[in-house]
């Protein structure tokens, strides 16, 4: 899940604007980098107001997926299973979002990109120009098809999982998905898209993942950023730990200029670093419930309450 911190610095900011100008369709670009900063400064607003309101939401819109990944957080059968959230649920999570100043929206799965998904996709994504749609993805479906009739809409970008060189990626996703993601960057930038990556720290990629070499191989794909985040498991010997997360990312910060494309650090808000940022998204369940970040109950249904009722009850919930 593709939602990063908003710590970054100036220069980071730089070096995305001028890869995104570089290598997307202007129309993506301006969008995009709009969106991007209204985000941040709207968090950055609230954050200093102390009053907790969202930036973004999450919509979960399916649980089907054609891969196997190690360690994926969505149980078996329900990747077979190839149902897709219900539009009027969706339409409805967007149009009260966007009521109340919400246009960033992170659509999330299983597997976004597939047959099934792509016509409510598209449609979603076209009839709601007057925000953002960051689409995460494992890069099979755009490795075979490219991105489809995706290609002329602009309010977009994709967030494309990547887990390491050929030897990590296949080892966690299987036999034959590093060629594949590898294929879709490619993909990507030659159709003029807005693109990141997204790469989760485990024991046995973190060397590789936060390497300048591996960061040096998405520059050359047109990577506008690399968002990272640690492996979290209810088993403590698989997850990653946060000390050793932290180290890394110290280790970066102080080496920016080996690490052409910026990292960004995801979910280690709820962690360690910036207590004050740690909520700033909710999750739109696929049955239309609200939940957020760490607290993993839901505080009520899109199909029953307004949004802005649901986001009273989380501003009155003392845990946050
Ligand atoms: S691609 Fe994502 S949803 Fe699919 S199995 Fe892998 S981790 Fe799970």
């Amino acid at each position: 899940m593709a939602t990063h911190s908003h710590h970054t610095n100036l220069r980071d900011f730089v070096r995305m604007g001028v890869t995104i100008v570089k290598t997307a369709d202007i129309r993506d670009a301006v969008l995009n980098a709009f969106y991007f900063t209204h985000h941040h400064l709207r968090s950055t607003r609230f954050i200093k107001s102390q009053v907790w309101y969202p930036s973004v939401n999450i919509i979960e819109m399916t649980y089907g997926c054609n891969r196997n990944c190690l360690g994926c957080y969505i149980p078996l059968e329900q990747r077979h299973d190839k149902k897709v959230i219900d539009s009027t649920i969706l339409e409805r999570t967007i149009t009260e979002s966007k009521n109340i100043g919400i246009p960033l929206f992170v659509l999330v799965g299983g597997e976004v990109m597939s047959e099934q998904m792509m016509p409510l996709l598209e449609a979603t994504v076209r009839s709601n120009k007057d925000c953002m749609f960051v689409v995460c993805t494992n890069g099979d479906y755009i490795a075979k098809q490219g991105v489809g009739t995706l290609a002329n809409v602009h309010n977009i970008s994709f967030s494309v999982s990547i887990d390491g060189f050929q030897e990590e990626h296949d080892f966690i996703r299987g036999h034959g998905s590093f060629e594949n993601t590898s294929m879709a960057l490619d993909r990507l930038r030659d159709s003029h898209k807005a693109f990141f990556v997204s790469s989760t720290m485990r024991n046995n990629n973190d060397a590789t993942v936060l390497s300048p070499e591996f960061n040096h191989f998405l520059k050359s794909k047109g990577v506008v950023y690399q968002g990272v985040q640690r492996f979290r498991s209810p088993n403590p010997e698989e997850e990653y730990p946060s000390e050793k997360f932290l180290n890394y990312l110290c280790h970066i910060a102080n080496h920016r200029c080996s690490y052409p494309v910026p990292i960004i650090h995801g979910h280690i808000s709820e962690d360690l670093l910036s207590q004050d940022t740690q909520f700033s998204y909710i999750i739109t369940s696929m049955n239309g419930d609200i939940r957020i970040g760490k607290v993993k109950e839901e505080y009520g249904n899109m199909a029953e309450e307004s949004l802005p009722n649901i986001i009273e009850k989380i501003r009155n919930d003392h845990r946050i």
